[in-house]
C-alpha cells in the first residue's frame, strides 16, 4: 500500500526495490546551493557557473571565480558537486564571451564554443576551480556545455588535466553527442543529459518560444530515444573493461517532473538533478515503482506515438501523483 506524501520523503533517490537513483540540484551560486542542502539534495548535479557573472561585461578575475565557485562548494563538504564551465550564449549571453550580433544564437558561438573565438578564458576558469576544489571538502566534477564532439570532449579532457582536473565530463544537450555517446565517453568520465537543449535541437524549436512548447517537451518519444541511445553509448564504452559504465546523469527541466523521472530512471540514468524544489516530489514518486515497472514505463513512453500519449501513458500507471495533486 502506497499512501506516500511529501513529508515522507528523507532525502535519499531510490526506487521501491532500493535502486540508487541520487537526487542532485541545479544552482546558479551559493545561495541557490544553501537552499538546496537544506532541502535534502544530495549534492549539486548542474552548477551553472555563467549564473554568477550575467552582469559583468569583463571576464571575472581568477580569485574573483575562485570565490564564487568555493562557496557553494562549502554548501555540500564530502558530497559530489558538478560544476559547468561557462554556458555562454543564446538564451545568456555573456559580453566577454558572445557576440550579440550572429544570426542564430541558439546554432552561435556558445557554451564550449566560445573556446574557439575567445581562448584562454576556459583555462583561467579552469584554474580557478581547480584552486577552489583543492582549498574545499566538496567532490567536485566539472563538464563543458555544448559538446558536439569527441574530439572536443578529448580536448576539454585535455584541459581539466592540465589544470589538475581529475573528472572531466561533457553535457550531452546536442543530438550528434547523443548518438555518438560511446565514442564522447572514451574521451572523459561521465556524461550529463542537458534535455532543455537536447529537446530544443532534436525538435528544431527554440526552447524560447511558446508557440512551439507542444513539440519542446522532453517527453517527445525523440528525445527519450536520445536519451536511451546516450545510456547505450556509455555502456557500450565500458564493455570489455572492468567495472561499471560511466555515469549518466540528468541535469534538465525533465528530470523535475516525476513522472518523466521514473521514465529516465527506466531508461537507465544513474542521477537526476533538478530544481530543488522538485526534490520531494520525484523521491517520492520514485519510491513508489520498482526498477522493473520503471523500465517498462520507459518502455511505454518510447513506444507512443506523440509526446502527449507518452506523458498520459506514463501518468495513468503512477497513481502516487493524484495524491501529491
Ligand atoms: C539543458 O540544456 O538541459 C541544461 C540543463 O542547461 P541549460 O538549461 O542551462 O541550457
Ligand atoms: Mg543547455
Amino acid at each position: 500500500e502506497t499512501s506516500a506524501t511529501l513529508a515522507e520523503f528523507d532525502g535519499n533517490g531510490t526506487t521501491a526495490d532500493g535502486h540508487l537513483v541520487p537526487l542532485l540540484a541545479n544552482v546558479g551560486g551559493a545561495k541557490d546551493a544553501v537552499a538546496a542542502a537544506a532541502l535534502g539534495a544530495q549534492g549539486v548535479g548542474l552548477f551553472r557557473t555563467e549564473f554568477c557573472f550575467l552582469e559583468r561585461d569583463t571576464e571575472p578575475s581568477v580569485d574573483e571565480q575562485a570565490a564564487a565557485y568555493k562557496a557553494v562548494f562549502d554548501a555540500f563538504p564530502g558530497k559530489k558537486v558538478v560544476l559547468r564551465t561557462l554556458d555562454a550564449g543564446a538564451d545568456k549571453p555573456l559580453p566577454f564571451l558572445t557576440d550579440a550580433t550572429e544570426p542564430n544564437p541558439a546554432l552561435g558561438v556558445r557554451g564550449y564554443r566560445t573556446d574557439f573565438t575567445t581562448p584562454g578564458v576556459l583555462e583561467r576558469q579552469l584554474e580557478a576551480i581547480a584552486r577552489a576544489a583543492s582549498e574545499s571538502e566538496a567532490d567536485v566534477w566539472v563538464m563543458a556545455p555544448m559538446i558536439s564532439t569527441a574530439a572536443e570532449a578529448g580536448r576539454f579532457a585535455s584541459l581539466c588535466a592540465a589544470a589538475g582536473i581529475q573528472t572531466p565530463g561533457v553535457m550531452v544537450e546536442v543530438p550528434s553527442a547523443a548518438l555518438t555517446a560511446a565514442t564522447v565517453l572514451r574521451e572523459v568520465g561521465f556524461a550529463s543529459l542537458g534535455t532543455n537543449d537536447l529537446t530544443q535541437y532534436a525538435m528544431a524549436a527554440d526552447r524560447q518560444l511558446g508557440p512551439l512548447a507542444e513539440l519542446n517537451t522532453p517527453w517527445q518519444p525523440a528525445v527519450l530515444r536520445l536519451v536511451q541511445l546516450t545510456v547505450e553509448g556509455a555502456e557500450q564504452e565500458s564493455s570489455g573493461r572492468e567495472g561499471t559504465a560511466k555515469p549518466v546523469g540528468v541535469c534538465g527541466e525533465a528530470a523535475a517532473d516525476p513522472a518523466l523521472a521514473v521514465v529516465l530512471t527506466g531508461l537507465g540514468v544513474t542521477t537526476l538533478s533538478m530544481t530543488a524544489r522538485s526534490l520531494a516530489a520525484v523521491g517520492t514518486v520514485l519510491k513508489t515503482v520498482t526498477l522493473e515497472q520503471a523500465q517498462e514505463l520507459a518502455q511505454l513512453a518510447l513506444s507512443a506515438p506523440s509526446a502527449l500519449e507518452a506523458r498520459d501513458w506514463v501518468r495513468a500507471k503512477l497513481p502516487v501523483l493524484e495524491e501529491l495533486g
